[in-house]
C-alpha cells in the first residue's frame, strides 16, 4: 500500500513532509525516507522502521530546502528489507521518486531498459521507474517530458512523486486505484495518499489528482496535463480497511462508509446478542453502524495495546499469531457470560480471527459470533496490497462451515458484496474490487493464469486445507 507525501514552496518542506508521513503511518511501516531539494541539489534521509524512529533533529538540519518527497514503506511478508526504502534516489543525481502501488508484469519496462544497455537485475519495481525517467532527462528532454514519455511502458497501479531541484510532480495512474490529493499550504502546495494529513500540516484541500493526469508544480505553480482518459476505479479496501477514517475519498467520509458498512451488516444479519464489540482500531466504525441500526448495545470488549503495530505485518506465521495476544486484551467484566458479535473489517488468512475468537472465549462470553463487514477476500492483490497467494488466502480453500470451524466461532457472517457497494452509496464501476470477484481492471499479464476461480477447487493444495481443518 505505501504512502507518498510531498511538499513545493513550503519552508522547511523535510520537516512539513515528516508530519504528512507522521499521519500517513498507518499506510507502511517498514520503512520511512525523506528527498528534499533546496533549489540546487537534493538530500536524502531514510531508515527502517516508523517514522518516529527514522528522523531525528539533526536529519531536519540536513534536509535543507522549500521542496520535498517522503515515502512510507508497506511491509509484504519476507521483504522487510532497508534496501527497498523510498524515495529512490541515486548518488548526487538530480531525480528522486517515491512510489505507491504495484506493476504487476515489467516486461515491457524491463526489455526498453535492457535495449539501451543499461542494467536491470537486482533493481526493483520503483528503482526500473526511477531509471527510465532518468535515462529521458539525461536525453535533455525536460521533466515533463520525460515523464511523459515514460508512461506508455508502465502498466500498473501506482501514485508517483518525482522530485528535481525545482520541480515537484505528481502522477496517479488511468484507474486511480490508489488514492492522491493536492493541498495549499502557505503559498506553495503539498500532495498526500490521504486527506487526514493535510489538516495535518494546516493545508486545505484543492483536489485530487485525476486518473491519469499529471500534476508538475514549479515556480509558474501548478500544471496539469490530462495524458490519458480517467477510467476511475479506486480500491474499495481503501474504504473497507487502509485509509485512515479521517480521511475522504471520493468526496465521502471514510468513517461515515465504514458506518454504513456495520448499519448494512445489520440489516443482512440478524442474530441474538447481548453485546456488540468492535475488533479495534478498524473495525470501530463499522461495530457503531451496527449497533445503531440493530439496537443492541455497543461495548468496547478488547482492549488494543496502542505501541504494538499492524499485525499483518509480520513476516512469520508464528510471530503474527503472538503479537494478536499482545496487541488484544479482554474484558472480562464486559464478556464474561455474554453472547457476543465481534465485528471486523476482514479476514485475510484468518489467523487474526481465530486468536480473537479465542482471547473471547477464555474471557468468558457464552457465545462469540463473528461479523466481517466486507465480503470474503478470495483473490490476490497485484495492486499494491500485498495480500499473500492465493492459496493462503482462507476464503479461497475454505466453505463458509469450514472457515467458522477453523476460526471456533458459533457462527461467522460477511458482508454481501451487493451491500458492500451499496454502503458507499456510489457505483460499481468507480472501484476495483479485484480481491472479492477476481476482476482486474488492469491487465496482470502473466499472473492471470494463475487465478482460480472455483472454489470447489481452490487454490490451496490439499495439505494447506488439512492444516486449516
Ligand atoms: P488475517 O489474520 O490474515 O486474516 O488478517 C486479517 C486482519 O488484518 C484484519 O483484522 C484486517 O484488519 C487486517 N488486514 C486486512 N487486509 C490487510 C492488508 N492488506 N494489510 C494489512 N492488514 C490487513
Amino acid at each position: 500500500m505505501c504512502a507518498v507525501f510531498g511538499a513545493f514552496n513550503v519552508k522547511e518542506a523535510a520537516r512539513i513532509t515528516y508530519f504528512g508521513l507522521y499521519s500517513l503511518q498507518h499506510r507502511g511501516q517498514e520503512s520511512s525516507g525523506i528527498v528534499s531539494s533546496d533549489g540546487s541539489s537534493l538530500r536524502v534521509h531514510k531508515g527502517s522502521g516508523l517514522v518516529a524512529r527514522v528522523f531525528n533533529e539533526k536529519d531536519f538540519e540536513y534536509l535543507k530546502g522549500n521542496l520535498a518527497i517522503g515515502h512510507n514503506r508497506y511491509g509484504t511478508s519476507g521483504g522487510g528489507s532497508f534496501l527497498h526504502s523510498q524515495p529512490v534516489h541515486r548518488k548526487n543525481s538530480h531525480l528522486a521518486l517515491a512510489h505507491n502501488g504495484n506493476f504487476p508484469t515489467l516486461k515491457k519496462i524491463k526489455s526498453f531498459l535492457k535495449d539501451k544497455g543499461l542494467a536491470t537485475k537486482k533493481l526493483n519495481d520503483s528503482e526500473l521507474v526511477y531509471e527510465l525517467i532518468n535515462f529521458y532527462l539525461h536525453k535533455d528532454l525536460t521533466l515533463e517530458e520525460s515523464i511523459k514519455t515514460s508512461l506508455p511502458l508502465l502498466n500498473g497501479a501506482f501514485c508517483l512523486l518525482i522530485l528535481t531541484p525545482d520541480k515537484l510532480a505528481a502522477f496517479r495512474d488511468p484507474c486511480g486505484i490508489r488514492p492522491l490529493c493536492i493541498g495549499r499550504a502557505n503559498g506553495g502546495y503539498v500532495f498526500s495518499s490521504e486527506t487526514c494529513a493535510l489538516n495535518t500540516v494546516n493545508a486545505k484541500f484543492i483536489r485530487y489528482v485525476k486518473p491519469g493526469e499529471l500534476v508538475v508544480a514549479s515556480s509558474k505553480g501548478l500544471k496539469s496535463y490530462q495524458l490519458f482518459p480517467p477510467n476511475l476505479k479506486l480500491d474499495i479496501f481503501e474504504f473497507v480497511y487502509f485509509a485512515r477514517p479521517d480521511s475522504i475519498l471520493l468526496g465521502k467520509s471514510v468513517n461515515e462508509i465504514r458506518r454504513n458498512l456495520g448499519r448494512q451488516l445489520a440489516k443482512e444479519v440478524k442474530i441474538k446478542a447481548d453485546i456488540v464489540i468492535p475488533v479495534p482500531d478498524s473495525a470501530i466504525p463499522a461495530a457503531f453502524g451496527f449497533s445503531e441500526q440493530s439496537g443492541i448495545k455497543l461495548e468496547f470488549g478488547l482492549i488494543k495495546n496502542r505501541y504494538v503495530h499492524r499485525t499483518f505485518i509480520q513476516p512469520t506465521q508464528k510471530l503474527r499469531e503472538r503479537e494478536v495476544e499482545m496487541k488484544l486484551n479482554p474484558l472480562r467484566h464486559v464478556l464474561e457470560g455474554k453472547e457476543v458479535i465481534v465485528i471486523d473489517d476482514s479476514i485475510v488468512r484468518g489467523t487474526t480471527s481465530k486468536r480473537i475468537v479465542s482471547i473471547l472465549r477464555r474471557a468468558g462470553a457464552k457465545a462469540v459470533h463473528l461479523l466481517i463487514s466486507s465480503p470474503p477476500v478470495k483473490y490476490p492483490d497485484f495492486y499494491g496490497i500485498n495480500t499473500p497467494n492465493q492459496k493462503d488466502l482462507i476464503a479461497n480453500n475454505l466453505t463458509l462451515e469450514q472457515i467458522t470451524k477453523f476460526i471456533g466461532a458459533d457462527s461467522l457472517h460477511y458482508l454481501s458484496y451487493k451491500g458492500l457497494i451499496d454502503a458507499t452509496g456510489l457505483p460499481e464501476k468507480l472501484f476495483c474490487t479485484s480481491c472479492f470477484t477476481g476482476n482486474y481492471p488492469i491487465d496482470i499479464g502473466e499472473k492471470k493464469n494463475g487465478i482460480i476461480y472455483d472454489i470447489k477447487v481452490g487454490a490451496g493444495s490439499e495439505e494447506n486445507r488439512r492444516t486449516y481443518l
